[in-house]
């Protein structure tokens, strides 16, 4: 029945040889310097901003709480434009600023927040825009930046996808007022856990890195209340590994995506995503649609008959954020209002895609596909 014993899932986490880490650890026990911008922390962020093309970074212990700390760092409250169609993180930032989200549709090619409908949304009380690079793919920067310009409204990217990307040679984590960053063991690039904000000068740097340590500014000085969300040594010392691999990762995602797309491109009723022109991609999902009035079978069938096969594909992101009960009853969560993201949600599967993936095993998915 199958060809393979093991199950297949959605991702696998890259870990670098286990032997590099261990003069990191050593370094990291003799010095007993385990969090507090220590010697790792600074050379991670140096080694980010050099590999990511970026001018300043903070680290932190997770990106769901460098999310909450951007939208403290600007000081974000009232109404905040946002996707529905993204991992519940982004909207669950804003709640806990007491931030009311304002969900707006995505655009049908790049599954990004639509920035035709972002005006319309806008009221007196909206002061900011939280758009997801979704997959990696680069939201309309420009566009957004204009509209954010029009209106006084500040821009933070959820750029948790999007590890290494660039937009006509551009790094994607500069546009924006800030950028987050996500390293959960899921992502491209991780750190077990990890996030990270880009900023653009150094004053804001200075205030992120306090507002991650309690409002700290010296010993005995707090002007804020700020969190606690410092990522510590052992993470940073990895992430530091892990940088010398990434590069190789992306090339070996980048060929699993063509093999997937060889294989499933000219199927009717399915639809992949292609290269967009002048991105570099990180390849680190492989979303596909699946039309069930072309193809006879639904998303959730394919979900379903996969998981017999034990490859184990993700329905990312569905259900929207908008229908989860927190949010399900703000006006813009009404159901018929976000046409494109309620069926991109219906419809969508991410199919598995990690380095370690070899060529039998994605020939094997595919195969798998086209006999349910
Ligand atoms: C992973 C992810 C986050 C949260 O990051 P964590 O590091 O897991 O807290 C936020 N937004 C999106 C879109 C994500 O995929």
């Amino acid at each position: 029945m199958n060809m393979f014993d093991k199950p297949i899932y959605v991702t696998q986490p890259f870990l670098p040889p286990l032997e590099g880490l261990q003069e990191y650890l050593k370094d990291i026990w003799e010095s007993k310097w385990l969090t507090n911008n220590g010697k790792y922390h600074q050379l991670l962020e140096k080694a980010l901003c050099d590999y990511l093309g970026v001018k300043y970074i903070s680290l932190f212990s997770n990106g769901t709480l460098a999310l909450i700390t951007a939208l403290q760092a600007l000081k974000i409250s009232g109404e905040v434009i946002t996707t529905p169609f993204s991992f519940v993180a982004t909207t669950h930032s804003l709640w806990w600023n007491n931030i009311k989200p304002l969900f707006v549709d995505i655009d049908p090619e790049t599954f990004t927040l639509d920035p035709g409908k972002i005006e319309a949304a806008i009221t007196p009380k909206t002061t900011a825009i939280l758009p997801v690079h979704v997959y990696g793919n680069p939201c309309k920067v420009e566009e957004i930046q204009n509209i954010a310009n029009k209106y006084g409204l500040k821009v933070i990217y959820d750029a948790a996808h999007t590890f290494g990307v660039k937009v006509n040679g551009t790094p994607i984590a500069n546009f924006g007022d800030l950028s987050v960053l996500s390293f959960h063991a899921t992502k491209i690039f991780n750190t077990f856990e990890g996030g990270a904000i880009v900023c653009h000068d150094e004053k804001t740097k200075k205030h992120i890195d306090s507002l991650k340590n309690f409002g700290l500014v010296d010993e005995i000085t707090v002007v804020e209340p700020g969190i606690n969300a410092k990522m510590n040594e052992f993470q940073a010392a990895l992430g530091l590994l892990q940088l010398k691999y990434i590069d190789n990762s992306i090339e070996r995602n980048k060929q699993i995506v063509y093999v997937y797309r060889q294989g499933l491109r000219d199927v009717r009723g399915i639809t992949v995503l292609e290269d967009i022109d002048k991105v570099q991609h990180n390849y680190s999902y492989f979303p596909v649609l699946i039309d069930k009035e072309k193809y006879g079978k639904s998303r959730d069938d394919v979900y379903e008959g996969l998981k017999k096969k034990n490859i184990f594909t993700r329905r990312y992101f569905y259900p929207l954020i908008s229908q989860f009960p927190t949010y399900k009853e703000l006006e813009s969560a009404k159901p018929g209002l976000m046409p494109v993201a309620e069926k991109v949600a219906k419809d969508v599967l991410c199919l598995p895609i990690y380095p370690a993936l070899d060529a039998e095993k994605v020939l094997f998915i595919i195969d798998s596909m086209k006999a349910v």
